[in-house]
């Protein structure tokens, strides 16, 4: 019993299924934008509207709007209404791990 379960999961590890590497293509694709680093990374700081990103990083609204939405479909980040503001944040704390990795690897010696 013990070694069919330990079968199963080198099995898991040596292939993905499709599923999980559409998924992982996808989430890299999403970070190879400046435009998305650059919002997810001001994101990981806090909560931000969508005019708070946009006068932050000096983006024009419709290019933040666009590229939230571009996130959020992907589960990258969320928003939470309040009163008439809408404020958006990381959802995943795993991809904004390996960001802030990637950050962390083009800047070290
Ligand atoms: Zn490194």
């Amino acid at each position: 019993m013990k070694e069919e379960l330990n079968t199963n999961q080198e099995q898991e590890r040596m292939e993905l299924d499709e599923e999980s590497l559409f998924l992982v293509s996808q989430t890299f694709k999403a970070l190879s934008d400046p435009t998305r680093i650059r919002i997810l990374h001001l994101l990981s700081q806090g909560e931000y509207s969508v005019n708070d990103i946009a006068e932050t990083l000096n983006l024009m609204q419709s290019t933040v709007s666009h590229q939230l939405r571009f996130l959020k479909n992907l589960r990258l980040v969320k928003s939470r209404r309040a009163g008439t503001s809408i404020f958006y944040s990381p959802e995943d704390q795993h991809v904004m791990e390996v960001l802030e990795q990637m950050i962390h690897h083009a800047q070290h010696d």
